[in-house]
């Protein structure tokens, strides 16, 4: 492992990382929602951004691209097919890109569904996925562009990297996933689990990300619309993973 990872939060409830390569002295910025606390960071840490890597072009994660742009002159890495809605983009990725930050290399993974220009960041190596607003921990992000076939595929692509791998999402939206996972999955020990350690960690004013890709397969219930009990929970006839998926995301919006 190369990289540091620091958490920032910013804004309500999300999370800025700031991955930095002690080695070359590379540092990256995912989604800077602001600049601020980025800045302060960075003081705070002596380190120098490099980089910006952008997840998708929502506000909440992008708000601060210009203005560390202007003040470091750092490099932005962004979706090609987002192109004309990510501030000052230098570098256009797509599915199966490498982007460098030092001496550490993540690969580019297109996950369309929350936007059509999603794309997430999975450092192998590193064990680490910043995935932005598509999985987040025991749910996933709305689907404001694409489908749920669409964002089904996604999702089980990302389910489908090692069950040790780190998930960096960008949102505290933990607590309340857990209490919409519950009312879905009420027989699940892992999920029960879960749920009483992140109670404590919120207690405690502490973060419930990191989690890994393991801990989702187990307990979040949008990473496991293609088993039985799921559709069975929806009371649905159909055991078709993207429409139990639709279903249960359609729950969620109204829950
Ligand atoms: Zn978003
Ligand atoms: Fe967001």
């Amino acid at each position: 492992m190369t990289l540091v990872i620091e958490q920032i939060p910013a804004l309500s409830d999300n999370y800025i990382y700031l991955l930095h390569d002690s080695a070359t002295g590379a540092t990256a910025a995912v989604d800077p929602a602001e600049a601020e606390p980025v800045t302060d960071a960075l003081a705070r840490r002596g380190w120098t951004l490099s980089h910006i890597l952008v997840t998708h072009h929502h506000h909440d994660h992008v708000g601060g691209v210009n203005a560390l742009k202007r003040m470091t002159g750092c490099r932005v890495v962004g979706a090609g097919r987002d192109r004309a809605r990510i501030p000052g983009l230098d570098q256009a990725v797509a599915d199966g890109d490498t982007v460098a930050v030092g001496a550490a290399t993540a690969l580019v993974l297109d996950t369309p569904g929350h936007t059509i220009g999603h794309v997430c960041y999975h450092f192998a190596d590193e064990c680490a996925l910043f995935c932005g607003d598509t999985l987040f921990s025991l749910g996933c992000g709305r689907m404001f562009e694409g489908d749920a076939p669409g964002m089904w595929a996604s999702l089980t692509r990302l389910r489908a990297l090692p069950p040790e791998t780190r998930v960096y999402c960008a949102h505290e939206y933990t607590q309340a996933n857990g209490r919409f996972a519950r009312a879905i999955e009420t027989g699940n020990p892992a999920l029960a689990a879960r749920l009483a350690e992140i109670d404590d960690l919120r207690a405690a004013g502490r973060p419930t990300i990191p989690s890994t890709i393991g801990m989702e397969r187990d307990t979040n219930p949008f990473l496991r619309a293609d088993r039985p009990e799921i559709a069975a929970a929806l009371g649905l006839a159909t055991t078709d993973p993207a429409s139990v998926f639709a279903a249960l995301r359609r729950r969620k919006d109204t829950f």
